[in-house]
C-alpha cells in the first residue's frame, strides 16, 4: 500500500455513512471488493439494528421555534413546562429540576438520566456544535440504555442555547414523534489462515456520525486493516488472522457486540483483539491502549521503545469496539493517534482526509504490523495475556444499563 492507495479510499468512501443506512451498507460493499485485490474473500454479515424515523421534533421556547433534532427512544408526546438551565448536579441545582424542561450541557447518560427523572424532570435538551464553527447542524440522538420511564428529549445548535441562557428564557415546549423499526448493518470479515486454531481478531469500525465523512473516525484505521491484508496475506502465520470492519460503533458498539453474540463459541480459541480506532493524523500522538493487563502494558513499553516509536501506554480502556470483545472475555488491546484539539473534530463536518496524513498512517500501520505479527506469531507468550480486575471492572461499568 502507498499514499496514493490511501488518498484514492479517503476520497472514495468521502460519505456519510451512519449506522444501518444503506450508506453504511454501500461503504461494507466497497470494503469487501477492496479486499478482493489481494485474492481473498472477505464476506458481509448483516445483523439487525433499531431505526429511528423522528416524525416530529419541535421545540418552542418562550413563543419562539427553535431548530432542533430528536432523541429516538425517548418519550412521545408534547411537554410545556418552565425552563431551567442544569449548571451542576449538585443536590440543591438537580432539586429544581422538578417539572421543568432542563437544558443540560452534558452528554445524557444513565446516570445523569436518572438523576433528572428523579428530580422531577418533564423533558431535557442537550446541544452541539462550536461558536467557533458557522455550522448549523444539529445531530439526531438516541437513548442507548435502559430507563424506568421515558421522557421527551430534543437536541438543539449551541449558538441557540447560548441564546436561550443570554436571554433568561422562561417558558419551552417540546413535541416529539417517531417511529422506529428494525433495520440493517453489517459487518465485514476477512480470514488470513495460520496453522493453528488460535485466532487474534483485528477490528476497525467503518460507519460514521451524522455530518461526518468519517476520514479520521474511522475509514483511516479501515484503510489500517487493508496495509495488513496486503500484509499478512503472503505470510506463514501461525495463528489465523480475522480482520473486522465492524459497523454501526457510533451507535454504540453494535457491530462488534454482535460480532460477539454471533461467534461466541470461536471466541475460545480468539487470543487477543487489536483494536484500531482514529490513526494517521498529521499532528498528534501515538497511544496504545492495554486493555488486558499490567503485563501488556510494561510489554508495550519494552516494544516501542525496541523499536524506536514515540507512543504513550495507557492500561486502562476506551470507548470503542475493544470494549465489546472485552465484556466477552477476550483480552484486547487498542491504538489510535490522538490529534490535539483544532487539529481534528470528530462526529463534525470537519473530520475530513484534511487531519489525515497518508504517510503518517503507512508509519502507525508498519508498526501496528510489527506488533500484530509478534501476536500471531510467537510460539508461546511470555506473560498471561488476559484481563485483569481492573479491566473487567471498567468493561463492565462501561456496559452498564446498555440496551444490547
Ligand atoms: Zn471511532
Amino acid at each position: 500500500m502507498n499514499c496514493k492507495t490511501v488518498t484514492k479510499i479517503l476520497s472514495d468512501t468521502a460519505y456519510v455513512r451512519i449506522g444501518g443506512t444503506s450508506a453504511e451498507k454501500q461503504c461494507a460493499e466497497y470494503l469487501k471488493s477492496a479486499c478482493e485485490q489481494s485474492g481473498l474473500n472477505a464476506s458481509i454479515e448483516p445483523f439487525p439494528i433499531t431505526m429511528y424515523d423522528i416524525k416530529c421534533a419541535k421545540l418552542t421556547v418562550d413563543g419562539k421555534e427553535i431548530t432542533c433534532a430528536g432523541y429516538g427512544g425517548a418519550g412521545m408526546g408534547t411537554v410545556s413546562a418552565s425552563l431551567y438551565y442544569l449548571q451542576s448536579t449538585d443536590a440543591h441545582s438537580l432539586k429544581k429540576c422538578k417539572d421543568k424542561i432542563v437544558l443540560v450541557d452534558k452528554a445524557v447518560g444513565y446516570k445523569l438520566y436518572d438523576m433528572l427523572l428523579e428530580n422531577g424532570a418533564k423533558g431535557f435538551i442537550t446541544f452541539n456544535g462550536s461558536i467557533y464553527y458557522a455550522d448549523r447542524d444539529i445531530l439526531e440522538k438516541e437513548i442507548r440504555f435502559e430507563a424506568e420511564a421515558l421522557i421527551p428529549a430534543v437536541n438543539i445548535n449551541i449558538d441557540d442555547a447560548i441564546d436561550i441562557v443570554r436571554r433568561e428564557s422562561k417558558f419551552a415546549e417540546i413535541t416529539l414523534e417517531y417511529e422506529s423499526y428494525i433495520g440493517e448493518s453489517n459487518n465485514v470479515i476477512l480470514d488470513i489462515k495460520g496453522e493453528t486454531d488460535e485466532t487474534v481478531v483485528i477490528s476497525a469500525h467503518y460507519d460514521s456520525t451524522p455530518f461526518s465523512v468519517g476520514a479520521y473516525d474511522n475509514m483511516s484505521s479501515c484503510i489500517g486493516l487493508l496495509y495488513l491484508e496486503e500484509y499478512f496475506s503472503q505470510k506463514p502465520l501461525r495463528r489465523n488472522i480475522r480482520l473486522l470492519w465492524c459497523g454501526s460503533e457510533e451507535r454504540g458498539l453494535l457491530g462488534s457486540l454482535e460480532y460477539c453474540r454471533l461467534h461466541k463459541n470461536e471466541l475460545k480459541n480468539t487470543v487477543l483483539n487489536i483494536n484500531l480506532d482514529m490513526l494517521g493524523s498529521v499532528l498528534g500522538e501515538f497511544a496504545a491502549f492495554s486493555c488486558a493487563n499490567e503485563e501488556m502494558k510494561d510489554f508495550f513499553e519494552k516494544f516501542f521503545k525496541k523499536h524506536r516509536f514515540p507512543a504513550s501506554v495507557r492500561y486502562a480502556i476506551r470507548s470503542s469496539d475493544s470494549n465489546s470483545f472485552v465484556h466477552y472475555g477476550v483480552p484486547a488491546v487498542s491504538f489510535a493517534r490522538y490529534a490535539p484539539s483544532g487539529a481534528s473534530a470528530i462526529h463534525t463536518r470537519y473530520d475530513t482526509a484534511k487531519t489525515v496524513c497518508p504517510k503518517q498512517l503507512l508509519k502507525d500501520m508498519k508498526i501496528i504490523a510489527k506488533y500484530a505479527e509478534y501476536i500471531a506469531n510467537t510460539p508461546a507468550f511470555s506473560f498471561p495475556i488476559d484481563i485483569s480486575e481492573k479491566i473487567k471492572d471498567e468493561v463492565s461499568d462501561y456496559m452498564k444499563r446498555r440496551k444490547l
